[in-house]
C-alpha cells in the first residue's frame, strides 16, 4: 500500500484519470480560444465549453446558459455575494448567513461590512444545523440575500436546503448556497431546492484545482448580478478573461462522472467511513462532531479528549494524510470556529480529526487507518499525563486549556 494514505479528500481531491484524458487534448492539438469564431481551434474550443456547461447543469438540474465559468468556488461565491450587493443596492444592504460557512463566505461578508452591509451570522446548534425560525426572524425589509451552505467542508453536516430555500422565495429574497462539498456526492437539484446562485469546485469533485463554476437562476426569479471581472466580456460579461478550456472540459467531465457513479460511490463510502467511525469510537472519550443524521456520506469529524489534533498527526508519522480542527496557521492557536460555533470547547476543538473519504479510498486503506490512529491514540495516552490525571478522576473541567497546552509540552 501506498503511503500516506489520504483521508483529506474535503481539502481536495485527486483528479479521476479519465478526467486528465479529456482535458490532455486541450493544451496541445485542440489548443483554441474558445472566443475565436473565425477557424477550427476556435470552434472545437467552444464546442468543448459548450459541452462542460451542458455536463455542469445537468449534475444540479440547471439549464446550460445558467452555467458561469470560474476559476474556482471562491471566486463564484465572491461573484455571487459581491455581484448581488452590488446589484440591488437599490433593494436593500442587509445578508443572512452562517457562523460555519467557509472563510470564501465569511471573508466576503466581512469585506462587505465595510463597504455598508448589514450582515446577520446565525448560529447553529451542537449537531451543527441552523434554526430556521431564526432565519425567518431575522429576514428584515432590506434583506436582499441568503447565503448557507449545502454541506460543511469540516463536518459534513448538510443544511435543511429546500426548507431554506422555500423561506428565501416566500420572502422574496435571493438564496445562494456554497455547494463546494455536496456537488458530485449527493444530488442536488436547483429548482427543488429553491436554489438561486449556487458555487462548486472541480478540485473538490476529481477534476483540477483551479476552475469551478457559478450557477446564476435565469428564471423565476432572474438574478442579476454585477460583474466583479472586467474585460472581454466573456460569459455574458459577468465573468471576462480567456477560458480556461482544458480545465472547463475537465470541470463537465468530472460532474459527468460524479452523476453516473454519485449513488455507487455514496453507498460504497458510507459503508466505509461508518466501520472507520465506529472503530475509532470504540476508544475511550472519543466524539464524533456535528449531525450524523444529515451528513455527506463521506465524511466523519471526530475528536480524541486530552490529545491535540496536531500531536496526533505528527504522531501518525506522516502515514496518514488528513486534517485537524487544531489550526497551526494562525499564531492565535485559535481551534476551527466551526466547531467552537458547535460548542465545543477549546479541549475538544484542538482534539479533533477530519476524515474525508474519496472515490479512490480503499478497504485496505482504512483498515491501515484504524490501526494506526488507535495505535497512536493509546500510545499518546499512555505517555499523557492529562490522560493520567483524568483516569485518576480529576476533574479536568476546571483547568484550562493553558494549563493543559502546559501540561502536554505544547508551545
Ligand atoms: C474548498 C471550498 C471552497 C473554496 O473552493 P476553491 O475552488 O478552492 O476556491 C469554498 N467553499 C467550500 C465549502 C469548500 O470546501
Amino acid at each position: 500500500m501506498k503511503l500516506p494514505v489520504y483521508l483529506d479528500n474535503n481539502a481536495t481531491t485527486p483528479c479521476d484519470p479519465r478526467v486528465v484524458e479529456v482535458m490532455l487534448p486541450y493544451f496541445t492539438e485542440m489548443f483554441g480560444n474558445a472566443a475565436s469564431r473565425s477557424h477550427s481551434l476556435g470552434w472545437a474550443a467552444e464546442a468543448a465549453v459548450d459541452h462542460a456547461r451542458e455536463q455542469v447543469a445537468m449534475l444540479i438540474g440547471a439549464s446550460p446558459g445558467e452555467i458561469i465559468f470560474t476559476s474556482g468556488a471562491t471566486e463564484s461565491v465572491n461573484l455571487a455575494l459581491k455581484g448581488v450587493y452590488e446589484m440591488y443596492a437599490g433593494k436593500g444592504n442587509h445578508i443572512i448567513t452562517t457562523a460555519i460557512e467557509h472563510k470564501a463566505v465569511l471573508d466576503t461578508c466581512k469585506h462587505l461590512e465595510k463597504r455598508g452591509a448589514q450582515v446577520t451570522y446565525l448560529p447553529v446548534n451542537n449537531e451543527g444545523l441552523p434554526d430556521l425560525r431564526e432565519l425567518e426572524a431575522a429576514i428584515t425589509p432590506q434583506t436582499i440575500l441568503v447565503a448557507m451552505m449545502y454541506a460543511n467542508n469540516e463536518i459534513g453536516v448538510l443544511n435543511p436546503v429546500p426548507e431554506i430555500g422555500a423561506i428565501a422565495k416566500k420572502h422574496n429574497i435571493i438564496f445562494m448556497s456554497d455547494a463546494t462539498q455536496a456537488a458530485g456526492k449527493i444530488p442536488i437539484d436547483v429548482i427543488r431546492d429553491g436554489i438561486d446562485l449556487l458555487a462548486l469546485s472541480a478540485h473538490k469533485m476529481y477534476g483540477p484545482k483551479g476552475v469551478g463554476a457559478l450557477y446564476v437562476r435565469r428564471k423565476s426569479p432572474r438574478v442579476k448580478l454585477t460583474a466583479q471581472m472586467d474585460g472581454g466580456g466573456h460569459e455574458k460579461g459577468m465573468r471576462s478573461g480567456t477560458l480556461n478550456v482544458p480545465g472547463i472540459a475537465a470541470l463537465g467531465k468530472a460532474c459527468e462522472l460524479c452523476l453516473q457513479e454519485m449513488d455507487a460511490d455514496a453507498k460504497r463510502l458510507s459503508v466505509m467511513r461508518n466501520r472507520l467511525e465506529a472503530a475509532l469510537l470504540q476508544l475511550e472519550q472519543s466524539y464524533v462532531n456535528g449531525s450524523t443524521l444529515h451528513r455527506l456520506p463521506h465524511t466523519t469529524n471526530l475528536s480524541f479528549k486530552y490529545i491535540e489534533g496536531e500531536t496526533l498527526l505528527m504522531g501518525f508519522n506522516k502515514t496518514i494524510a488528513l486534517s485537524s480542527g487544531s489550526a497551526c496557521t494562525s499564531a492565535s492557536m485559535e481551534p476551527s470556529y466551526v466547531l467552537k460555533a458547535l460548542g465545543l470547547g477549546d479541549d475538544l476543538a484542538h482534539a479533533s480529526l477530519r476524515f474525508g473519504l474519496g472515490r479512490f479510498t480503499t478497504d485496505e486503506q482504512i483498515d491501515f487507518a484504524i490501526r494506526t490512529v488507535t495505535d497512536t491514540v493509546n500510545k499518546l495516552r499512555a505517555e499523557s499525563p492529562l490522560w493520567e490525571l483524568f483516569k485518576d478522576g480529576t476533574e479536568m473541567d476546571t483547568l484550562s486549556w493553558a494549563h493543559q497546552q502546559n501540561a502536554t509540552g505544547k508551545q
